[in-house]
C-alpha cells in the first residue's frame, strides 16, 4: 500500500495542547520593583518551580519573562516524563571518575521520580499517568546498547524488561522497530496544563511576574546584581537564568555554552477505539535510538502526539509536518486516515556534552541544557535551585551531582560560537547518514536488520 506523504491541508500551526487549557490570567503590567531577593530570567518549568519554591519560603521574587509563561518549550513538548540522561551510567564513569558519574546517574534517574511526586502532590490537573516508556530500537545493532542501560536502570530498582520481534507490536503496536526496552517508571502529562498549574501556583504564592519583559543584561557590583531591561532595572542578591533552548545574549558566557536545536510535533484527530487500541495496545509513551529520534504518544483524547527533530535546518512548520507525517505512517500505517489537525515546534537546549547545567559563574546562577529530558530534569533543577538561592532550611536538600561538572563551551571553535549554530545543518546531515547507516547498512551489505 502507498503512503501519502503529504499533510492534509488545514492543519493549525500551533501547539495542540495551548487548546486544551485556558490561558493562564497573568498580571496586568505594573513597574517593575527597586529591589528583589531573588530575580529569576525565563517562566518555563525551570524558573517557575524555583519562583514558588523561593517564594513558599519567604523570599521576595521577581520573575521576568520575555513572551508569557510557558511561551518557551514548557508548553510545547512532548509531554514525555521518562527517567535518565542522556549517557548511560558505564559511559558517565569512563568520563567522571566512578563516584561521581554513578552520582550523575543516579540524580538523572531521581529527576522522574522528583517531577512526578512534584507534579501529583501539588495536585495540578495535567492529565499525569505513569504509563511506562518503550524505547525503541531504530537498528538491530541499537539492541545491546538497551541491553545494557536496562540492566543500569534495573540496578537502582526500575522495572524493565526487553522485547523483540512480534512482541514489540504487543507493547507499541507497531512493526517497524526490531526491539524495544519497556521501562515502567514513565509517565505522560499535558506539557500545557502542568504548566498552567505551575504559573497559577507560582503567582498564588505571591511571585512578582514581569511579562513581556526582557532581561538584556545583568551587572554584578559587590553582593548586588542589577538586571537590565526596557522597563528599567531589578537590583537583586541573586539573579537565576532560566531561558534553556531560547538564551538569548543577557549573559553572554551562558549563550555561548547552548545550543537551540528546533524539535517538532504533529498532532492528529481523535481516533477510535479500536485504532487507539492498535497504535497504542498498552498506552505507553515512546521514542527510539535514532539521533533524529521519534518520539511519541496517544494521549487523553485518543490523539496520535508524533514528535521528532525533523531538520536541523532552517525549517518551516508546514515542511517539518510534512516530514513527520511521512515518518507516523512508516511507524504506524494504521494512523493513515487520520488527518493531522496541529503542528508546530519549539527549541530544545543542548549542551557541548550533552548533560544539563546548574550552578553559578561570575555571581549569576543558570540551570539549563535538559537536552530533551527538561520535564523532569528543569522540574528538579528548578526546585533545587529554589532552595539553594532561599537558603530554605524547611526541607532537608542536598546538592546536586551536576553542580559538580564543568559547563564546557564549544570545542575547537568555541570561540567562534556565540549563540548561532551555523554549523547544524552539516551536523545534522552527518547524523541522518548515521542513522540511515546504521539501519540500512548491514542490509545493503547484504547481511539482515
Ligand atoms: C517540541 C519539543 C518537545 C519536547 N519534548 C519533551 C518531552 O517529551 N519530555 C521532556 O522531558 N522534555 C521535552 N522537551 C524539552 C522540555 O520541554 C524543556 O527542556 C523544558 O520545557 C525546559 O523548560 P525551561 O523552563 O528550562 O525553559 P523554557 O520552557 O523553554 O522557558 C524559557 C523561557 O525563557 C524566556 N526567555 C528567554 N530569554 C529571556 C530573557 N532575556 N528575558 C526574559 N525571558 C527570557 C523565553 O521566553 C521562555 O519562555 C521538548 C522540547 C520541545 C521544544
Amino acid at each position: 500500500m502507498e503512503t501519502p506523504t503529504s499533510p492534509s491541508p488545514g492543519f493549525e500551526p500551533t501547539p495542540y495542547w495551548h487548546t486544551t487549557v485556558a490561558p493562564i490570567t497573568e498580571p496586568a503590567d505594573h513597574p517593575l520593583p527597586e529591589r528583589a531577593d531573588v530575580v529569576i530570567v525565563g517562566g518555563g518549568y525551570t524558573g517557575c518551580t524555583a519562583a514558588l519554591q523561593l517564594a513558599r519560603s519567604g523570599a521576595r521574587v521577581v520573575l521576568l519573562e520575555a513572551n508569557t509563561l510557558g511561551w518557551g518549550a514548557s508548553s510545547r513538548n512532548g509531554g514525555i516524563v521518562h527517567p535518565g540522561l542522556q549517557w548511560g551510567r558505564a559511559a558517565l564513569q569512563r568520563r567522571f571518575g566512578e563516584r561521581l558519574g554513578g552520582e550523575l546517574f543516579r540524580d538523572g534517574v531521581q529527576a522522574f521520580f522528583t517531577a512526578e511526586r512534584f507534579i501529583t502532590e501539588e495536585g495540578f490537573a495535567a492529565d499525569y499517568r505513569r504509563c511506562g516508556m518503550g524505547v525503541a530500537a531504530w537498528s538491530a545493532s541499537h539492541l545491546g546498547g538497551l541491553e545494557e542501560e536496562l540492566a543500569e536502570l534495573t540496578s537502582v530498582g526500575l522495572t524493565g524488561r526487553m522485547v523483540r520481534g512480534g512482541d514489540v507490536r504487543q507493547e507499541l503496536g507497531s512493526s517497524f522497530y526490531p526491539g524495544a526496552m519497556i521501562v515502567e517508571e514513565s509517565g505522560m502529562v499535558n506539557p500545557a496544563k502542568y504548566m498552567a498549574g505551575l504559573g497559577g501556583a507560582v503567582l498564588a504564592a505571591g511571585v512578582d511576574v514581569h511579562v513581556r519583559t526582557r532581561a538584556l543584561g545583568i551587572d554584578v557590583a559587590g553582593p548586588e546584581r542589577i538586571v537590565r531591561t526596557a522597563r528599567g532595572i531589578v537590583r537583586a542578591g541573586a539573579v537565576l537564568i532560566a531561558t534553556n533552548g531560547y538564551t538569548d545574549g543577557t549573559v553572554p558566557w551562558i549563550q555561548r555554552r547552548l545550543l537551540p536545536i528546533g524539535s517538532y510535533i504533529i498532532a492528529t484527530e481523535p481516533m477510535s477505539e479500536s485504532v487507539a487500541a492498535s497504535i497504542s495496545p498498552r498506552g505507553r509513551v515512546s521514542f527510539d535510538t535514532k539521533s533524529f529520534l521519534f518520539y511519541w504518544h496517544v494521549n487523553a483524547e485518543r490523539r496520535l502526539i508524533f514528535g521528532g527533530r525533523a531538520s536541523f535546518r532552517p525549517t518551516s512548520v508546514a515542511e517539518t509536518a510534512r516530514i513527520l507525517r511521512t515518518a507516523m505512517l512508516q511507524v504506524y500505517p494504521q494512523a493513515g486516515g487520520l488527518a493531522i489537525t496541529h503542528a508546530w515546534g519549539g527549541n530544545v537546549g543542548f549542551t557541548f556534552d550533552r548533560l544539563p547545567h546548574l550552578g553559578e559563574h561570575d555571581g549569576i546562577h543558570y540551570a539549563m541544557g535538559y537536552c530533551g529530558t527538561g520535564v523532569t530534569l528543569g522540574t528538579m533543577f528548578g526546585l533545587r535551585m529554589g532552595r539553594l538561592l532561599g537558603r530554605s532550611t524547611e526541607v532537608a536538600d542536598e546538592p546536586l551531582a551536576f553542580e559538580r561538572t564543568p559547563f564546557p563551551a564549544a570545542p575547537g571553535w568555541g570561540g567562534v560560537y556565540r549563540g548561532n549554530p551555523w554549523f547544524l545543518p552539516a551536523v545534522g546531515e552527518v547524523f541522518r547518514a548515521g542513522d540511515w547507516w546504521k539501519r540500512n547498512g548491514p542490509r545493503f551489505l547484504g547481511g539482515s536488520r
